[in-house]
């Protein structure tokens, strides 16, 4: 009972539902009862709602799929618990009960004891424990439920008030739209790197409102406002996020990736649909807007950025008079050129070699010998000149070329390195390989690496897949079921840029995974900065409890060596160590045994 107690209380928005779960399974053992459930009354409609049932699936007569059922046409439990305040029990003896159970189910007899969540004066849902058989409850039972009821009953209010938080936390109070908050949250998660873009940002600026508050006051000025936002909730034809940022700016964010033409197109359509007249005391008003168009790419641009941006090309438009649409020219007109430029000649590139592969080590620090290479690919692009993967990669996620382009290193890498390995100077070596969060949640990613791996006779545990946190994050289930296929096919895997935001600290424990890479953010200024000290540190002692690799990325100097070094991390790679490497240049490398290290002998390693 402390134990249902101690879950109800600790739960919360977000968790309330599988908590509920794993709480009627301990009252499920714990009564020896084969079915229960958890509903809220909704009274505005009369009717109880399935909010969570254990085992899965329910063996009592639910006339409605999705668990709704009305109050009017219920069963004698249903009908108690509109109102009831007191725990029921019913038994084979009510014959109305009976009847109704029988008719719809094969089981013969049912019992069942039904608590109320009772809030104030007012039911707010019943749990309901069934036996398949006769049962008695006896009255200590009965008071167990009474409370186990009321406990819920907390949890509800709990989690309501929660909801009813942070819907205002996020929202405008003047429109309903979502407010300045929610939109930077917004956006944050859509150009996160590995989300599918590009993320159109439409931003709106109402033409002179100002002379509307001082002619006619700010309550004509507001409503000015709120019929504005009415009319963009009501045309913006793609699902968007539409918020107000205070005053009379507006921002739409199609929830679709979505062109620099759509945008424009989505956002003249919204000019005239806004330009046309308002009502206000008797008078009729026209205001123009301008409006500022700006895409970002995930994984390249920040919230910042985009919304800089589109807040440039917006008062571009206001200099241009006002009542139009701009783009953010320069950024969109070369994102678009750059866009078509690997549509079409990624095919090309990885034909013609434009497309090619850089190593870079990972070394032991201690004593400078090879321990990885990460393979990283670059582009020589005719007239742009050497691309790094990081200004094409996101793009060509976005247009669905990355699976192809993944491909491709993953067979070159695996290739080079069998070559390596014939050599016999690459025998304890791993190839890291970067995957995007696109080619790993496509289908058949576990298999298509196995058949390389098999191709190229390369033994298990020699290559390693690395991914990004938020893609874990993103998508847990798909994602562990694809990590523990590739750890059954002997590939390994690695967290990159681990400690950036995302977070997959909670599940690291159910993950499959082997190798965590400390982003270069905290590694690059160590010596210096204590509080990246403070994070390498705690990701050090998280590695050593799940017993992982770790990996630092970026060492670029001496102090920042020898920190980790202090502090028991002795894999790493970096400028310091070496820059990425051709092909060759990195077999030389493992034909010398490493890189020469000679950090002053660090105290305790
Ligand atoms: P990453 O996986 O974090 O790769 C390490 C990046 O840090 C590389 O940049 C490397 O050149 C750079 N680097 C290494 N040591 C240092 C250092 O000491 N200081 C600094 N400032 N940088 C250092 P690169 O090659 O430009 O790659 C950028 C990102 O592009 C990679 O980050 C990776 O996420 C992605 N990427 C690279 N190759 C591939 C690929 O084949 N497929 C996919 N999907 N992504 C790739
Ligand atoms: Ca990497
Ligand atoms: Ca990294």
């Amino acid at each position: 009972m402390t134990d249902v107690a101690v879950d109800l209380m600790a739960s919360n928005a977000a968790t309330s539902v599988p908590v509920a779960r794993k709480v009627l399974a301990m009252l499920v053992a714990y009564f020896d009862v084969d079915v229960s459930f958890l509903r809220y009354n909704d009274h505005s409609i009369r009717a109880s709602l399935l909010v969570a049932e254990w085992p899965e699936r329910l063996d009592v007569p639910d006339p409605d799929p999705l668990g709704v059922v009305y109050f009017a046409d219920a069963d004698p439990v249903f009908a108690a618990s509109e109102h009831g305040k007191k725990p029921l029990v019913f038994r084979p003896e009510n014959e109305d009960y009976q009847r109704r159970i029988e008719e719809a189910r094969t089981v013969p007899q049912t019992s069942m004891a039904a608590a109320p969540l009772v809030s104030g004066d007012l039911t707010t849902g019943v749990l309901g424990f069934v036996k398949f058989g006769d049962r008695e409850w006896r009255p200590e039972e009965l008071n167990a439920l009474e409370a186990i009821g009321s406990l819920f009953a907390q949890v509800q209010a709990r989690v309501k008030a929660e909801d009813q938080l942070r819907h205002r936390a996020e929202h405008d109070d003047l429109t309903g739209l979502c407010n300045r908050r929610a939109l930077l949250d917004h956006l944050a998660a859509r150009l996160a790197p590995g989300r599918p873009g590009p993320v159109a940002t439409l931003y709106f600026d109402l033409d002179r409102l100002k002379t509307i508050n001082d002619y006619l006051g700010h309550t004509a000025g507001d409503w000015f406002i709120r019929v504005l936002a009415d009319r963009l909730q009501q045309s913006t034809k793609r699902p968007s996020v539409i918020a107000r940022l205070g005053g009379d700016e507006f921002v739409v964010v199609p929830t679709e990736p979505t062109s620099a033409t759509e945008a424009e197109e989505l956002a003249e359509h919204l000019l005239s649909v806004l330009r046309e007249r308002v009502a206000i005391d008797g008078e009729m008003l026209t205001r123009t807007v301008s409006i500022g168009v700006a895409l970002g790419v995930p994984g390249r641009d920040t919230t910042k950025e985009l919304l800089r941006r589109a807040d440039q090309a917006l008062m571009t438009a206001k200099a241009e008079g006002g009542n139009r649409v701009a783009a953010a020219t320069e950024e969109m007109a070369l994102e678009s050129e750059f866009r078509n430029d690997i549509e079409l000649h990624l095919q090309n590139v990885i034909e013609n070699g434009a497309l090619f592969l850089r190593y870079l080590p990972e070394v032991d620090m201690r004593t400078g010998r090879v321990l990885a290479t990460e393979a990283l690919v670059r582009w020589e692009h005719p007239t742009r000149g050497l691309l790094s993967p990081a200004s094409f990669i996101a793009v060509a996620e976005s247009i669905n070329l990355a699976g192809e382009l993944g491909r491709w290193v993953m067979r070159t890498a695996c290739a080079e390195f069998a070559r390596w390995r014939a050599t016999g100077v690459a025998d304890d070596v791993v190839l890291r390989l970067n995957v995007s969060p696109v080619q790993l949640v496509a289908g058949g990613f576990v298999e298509s690496v196995a058949g390389i791996l098999a191709e190229f006779d390369l033994p298990r545990g020699s290559v390693c897949v690395e991914i990004t946190e938020s893609v874990v994050v993103h998508d847990l289930e798909t994602t562990s079921i694809t990590l523990a296929g590739l750890r059954e096919a002997g590939v390994k895997v690695a967290i990159d840029d681990f400690g950036t935001g995302y977070s997959v600290f909670a599940h690291l424990k159910q993950l499959p995974v082997d190798v965590l890479k400390i982003d270069r953010s905290f590694v690059t200024d160590l010596g210096r900065n204590p509080d990246d000290l403070a994070i390498v540190r705690a990701i050090i002692a998280l590695a050593d409890a799940f017993g992982l690799q770790l990996v630092a990325e970026g060492v670029e100097t001496e102090a920042a060596a020898q920190t980790l070094l202090r502090h028991g991390c002795r894999r790493a790679q970096g400028f310091l160590l070496s820059e990425p490497l051709a092909g060759d240049e990195m077999l030389a490398l493992l034909e010398e045994g490493g890189v020469s290290v000679h950090f002053p002998a660090v105290p305790g390693t």
